[in-house]
């Protein structure tokens, strides 16, 4: 009896850390890394670079592994609840909202994703909770373009943001969606071709312990912390050479920040 009263205390237990984990990761994801969204490095345009009547680029473009391939799996680079699926004149639209405290900030941010362009029928659907990492749909070039995901990250004020442009503002994703986050990234990825990828557009960043850090996330952290992530001096100074090799303009700052 006392057994089988032991058993029972178990799962209850077990039921109760399930309930809370899955509550804490549907409506208060961590918001302190995001996914990278495919399993693709070849980042081909970046975010605000010019478009037709004064608009500008408002996310990045990742191709696929095989240039011109559709079909790469797109993760969800947050945890939250897909908002919609929409087909939309410039393609298929999966939009996820989520809201997550972030400890480096050290407060709430609500968050709207976006990849664009998917293929037709994505897995994920409107009302439904998605994890960090989890398979939402394939890369595709609905709405007539190349294969590419477009990929989005937005700032709203509310969880059930809308999925209208004026209810988010757009952030690059590549330096962040508030002020700075780092990249988990899946774990065939090599090192060099994602930091080449990035050189190639004029972004730069560490490579480190399987997390992308963007230079931006490095320089707004103190540099014990920058420690902390497992980024070592020897990678600094690479980074560091990479900027002056490039003539970049972060390349003061960070020298700057490092002395
Ligand atoms: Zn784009």
């Amino acid at each position: 009896m006392k057994k089988k009263f032991l058993g029972l205390a178990i799962v209850l237990c077990l039921v109760m850390m399930n309930t809370i984990n899955s509550w804490a990761f549907t409506f208060y994801p961590d918001t302190s890394y995001m996914y990278w969204p495919t399993t693709s490095q070849r980042v081909t345009d970046t975010f605000g670079t010019p478009r037709s009547e004064g608009r500008t680029h408002t996310g990045i473009d990742i191709g696929g592994v095989t240039a011109g391939v559709a079909g790469d799996p797109i993760y969800s680079a947050l945890g939250g609840t897909v908002k919609d699926v929409a087909n939309k004149t410039y393609g298929v639209v999966v939009y996820v909202n989520s809201r997550g405290y972030n400890p480096w900030l050290n407060k709430y941010e609500y968050v709207q994703t976006r990849y664009v362009h998917v293929e037709e029928d994505p897995i994920a659907e409107p009302g439904e909770s998605v994890n960090r990492g989890e398979k939402i749909a394939t890369m595709g070039g609905t709405g007539g373009y190349p294969i590419h995901l477009h990929f989005e990250t937005r700032i709203g004020t509310t969880l059930n943001m809308g999925t209208s442009d004026s209810a988010t503002i757009p952030r690059d994703p590549l330096v962040s969606y508030t002020d700075a986050q780092p990249y988990k990234l899946p774990v065939n990825f090599t090192k060099q071709s994602l930091v080449d990828s990035l050189d190639d557009v004029g972004e730069y960043g560490i490579v480190s312990n399987n997390m992308l850090y963007s230079v931006d996330f490095i320089m707004s952290h103190p540099i014990s912390e920058v420690y902390n992530y497992g980024i070592t001096d020897s990678e600094l100074k690479e980074l560091l050479s990479t900027l002056k090799a490039n003539n970049s303009n972060l390349y003061e700052q960070l020298n700057d920040y490092l002395n």
